[in-house]
């Protein structure tokens, strides 16, 4: 069956894959065997869809598009599951029964934030990312501190994640083509965070509060957080963090001493 006749719709982020050494080096990064489970959000107009599917034993497909998701149906493909409505909407813990999956997606680049959020709190669900973004926000991902690009969803992330580059894509690769280079990232979940952060709400409120306002010193930006100037100073002092320090500057392993020193003063 020939690819939908569709209307683009730029509310859903719709850019389509169609170089064929880009689909290539996404499918050799998702290092599917037969037994796997996957996962795509977004198929479209299926770039990625068909070469998952030959490699693994399941693939789920989340789409919001309503032609598109009468499209997959209608294909009706063995082993292909079409999961109908917005990816952030949805249940995964009960949508997702049978973990790890593995999940890859050229993603629309206005949900990547919050998807890599949600992905985060369901880490347990994917034993492999490989995800499609717009090059500044994969230039985030794998920034290092004292870089400009360092900031919360950085540390968010390394924290949970082996990351690293598979390629650079550019605007030609894509229909309609986007403004915008793009980066695919492969993400490999450790067992462990990296990096001993005790109760991880704190140590996500404190990365959020040390970010806030990122040009200014910690013992400023940190009471945003909600704590009091004598608790931050004294915590930073026992985490031996200059008070002047910039959240840029700080490594994984002080944001999560920081994190320590802040979560036994609440
Ligand atoms: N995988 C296809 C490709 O590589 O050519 C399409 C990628 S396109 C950048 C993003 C896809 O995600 C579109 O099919 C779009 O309709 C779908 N989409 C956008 N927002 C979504 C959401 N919130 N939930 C599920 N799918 C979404």
């Amino acid at each position: 069956m020939s690819p939908p006749r569709h209307r683009f719709k730029k509310r859903f982020g719709q850019n389509f894959l169609q170089d064929r050494s880009v689909v290539d080096r996404i499918i050799t990064a998702a290092d599917l065997d037969s037994e796997d489970r996957a996962v795509e959000i977004g198929p479209g107009r299926g770039a990625l869809t068909e070469s998952l599917l030959d490699k693994c034993a399941k693939l789920l497909v989340c789409e919001v598009d309503s032609e598109l998701i009468q499209y997959w149906q209608d294909r009706n493909l063995d082993g292909l599951e079409v999961v109908a409505g917005d990816v952030l909407e949805l249940d995964w813990e009960k949508l997702f029964t049978e973990p790890p999956y593995t999940l890859v997606s050229n993603l629309p680049y206005n949900i990547s934030t919050p998807i890599l959020f949600k992905l985060m709190e369901h880490r347990r669900l994917f034993r492999r990312l490989v995800l499609m973004f717009q090059r500044e926000v994969a230039e985030r991902l794998l920034a290092e501190p004292g870089n400009k690009d360092y900031g919360i969803l950085t540390v968010l992330c390394q924290v949970w994640y082996d990351i690293s580059k598979v390629t650079l894509v550019r605007p030609g690769a894509f229909f309609p083509p986007p403004r915008v280079e793009s980066m695919v990232l492969v993400f490999e979940p450790l067992h462990q965070p990296r990096v001993a952060i005790g109760d991880g709400d704190v140590f996500r409120r404190v990365v959020k509060a040390a970010f806030a306002q990122r040009r200014k010193a910690l013992r400023n930006t940190l009471c945003s957080g909600g704590w009091e100037r004598p608790v931050v100073e004294e915590a930073l002092a026992s985490a031996s963090i200059d008070q002047g320090r910039r959240a840029e500057t700080l490594s994984l392993e002080e944001f999560a001493h920081l994190a320590q020193a802040l979560g036994a003063r609440v």
